[in-house]
Order: structure tokens, then sequence, then C-alpha cells
């Protein structure tokens, strides 16, 4: 059964998005909802696919793994996408490879590395992002915006990872307007290696934009939006 109050987050949040889209002259449809089930049960994620989600998004592997294994075969014809949204280990990045449909918390060369070497045994091209740092604080993984072009560099080499773009995670802050420059400059780092056709083809995706402050990120040319309270709740 559908749950009401998930039906009117999930619709909620899509109003939202599409607001801030067309407050910016996007259109809607450009903006993928990855829906962040950490910390939610099987049950939760159920109704959350009954009521139409198709994206999901999970911080560590470990507990990703029965929620993943549980919808793997379930309703076929619909297909579910997980995202890996956390940092990664190296130790369990073969585990990675084998759950997931994108992993968007790339940021290293050695974890670059040890993914497409375990995508290339399993005969799989393996969707990422990778995440950058724009702030100084010390608990966020993320390559420094400095390093970023000559990372590309080396990982486009890297035949079994298909790069599509970046991802950040700003600091929080109470007012949602004060994280506006770090997503401006994610999209702006992102047009300028398109510009220098480092990659040799242009890199979509920007993933920013939590429940505080996902419209700005929109505003500023978020492609994904990773949303876990507006939809499920607080967390415990
Ligand atoms: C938990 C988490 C989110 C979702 O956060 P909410 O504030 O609950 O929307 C998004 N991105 C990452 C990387 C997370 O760890």
């Amino acid at each position: 059964m559908a749950d009401l109050p998930l039906l009117e987050n999930i619709g909620n949040v899509y109003k939202r998005m599409s607001h801030a889209a067309m407050r910016a002259g996007r259109n809607p449809e450009d903006i993928k909802l990855i829906a962040v089930t950490k910390t939610v049960d099987i049950v939760r994620i159920t109704q959350a696919v009954d009521a139409g989600l198709r994206i999901f998004g999970e911080s560590r592997v470990q507990e990703s793994q029965k929620k993943i294994s549980h919808f793997a075969f379930r309703i076929p014809n619909c297909k579910i996408e997980w995202h890996l949204i956390g940092h990664l280990q190296k130790n369990k990045a073969k585990t990675a490879i084998e759950l997931f449909d994108m992993i968007q918390s790339i940021d290293s060369l050695e974890l670059a590395e040890t993914l497409n070497k375990h995508a290339e045994k399993m005969g799989k091209t393996q969707r990422i992002l990778l995440q950058v740092k724009l702030s100084d604080e010390t608990t966020k993984h993320g390559i420094l915006k400095e390093n970023l072009i000559s990372l590309i560099r080396q990982v486009i080499k890297l035949k079994n990872l298909d790069l599509r773009g970046l991802m950040t995670i700003p600091p929080y802050f109470e007012n949602p307007e004060n994280a506006r420059p770090y997503f401006r400059e994610l999209r702006e780092l992102r047009d300028n290696i398109n510009e220098l056709r480092v990659t040799g083809y242009a890199l979509r995706e920007l993933s920013m934009g939590m429940t505080n402050d996902f419209e700005v990120a929109i505003e500023e040319g978020a492609t994904m939006v990773r949303i876990g309270t507006a939809i499920f709740g607080e967390r415990e």
C-alpha cells in the first residue's frame, strides 16, 4: 500500500524541484531525484517504489547490500537504480561494483583504478561521478579543485569507468543561500572542463543539493538532487 504522508512528501519535493527549475529557466525534466535511503528500511523503500520513485542513494556498501538484493529481481520491467553517495573504501570496491548503477563518491586515482580493475573483471562499465571538496572542512572527503583536471585526465583512460560528471557536499548552512557559491563553483568547474575539452565529450551531471538546499542547487544547475529527510522524515 502506498503511504499517504510519503506520497505527500514526494509530491511536495517534486513541486519544489519544478518551481526551482522554472525560476532558473530550466526544464524540470532535466533534474533527477535521488531518494536517499540510508537508515530507511525495506518496507519504506517499497512504499517509495510504489509511489513511483526509481533512483535510490545509499551511503554505505554494507547497509545497502540487503536492500539492493531484495529489489534486484522483484519487479520485472521496473528498473530501480542504486547510487552510492557515501565514502567508499578500497576494500569494498568489488562489492560496490556489483551493487551500484552509479558511484558518485570517487575521490582518488587509487580508488578509481581499483574500481576499474574490478569492473573489467566483471565485464561492467561503471558509471561514476567525481566528488569535489570545495570547503575546507576536514570531515569531508573529495578531490581538491586544484587537482581535478589532472585526475580527470587519468580517470578517462580507465576503460571500464564511464565518467558522467561531478558531485559535491557543501557545508550545512541554516540559510541555504549561503550554499549557493559552492553550487555555482561546481557548475563553473564542469563548464570549464567542458570548454577545455578535457574529456573529449561533455560532462553533464552535477549531483548537488540535499533537503535543506536543493532548490538553490537546482537554480545553480544541479542535474541530480539527493534528498532523504524531505521524503522519509528525520533520521534517528
Ligand atoms: C544523507 C545524505 C543526503 C540526504 O540528506 P538529507 O538532508 O536527509 O536530504 C544527501 N547526500 C549525501 C551524500 C548524504 O550522505
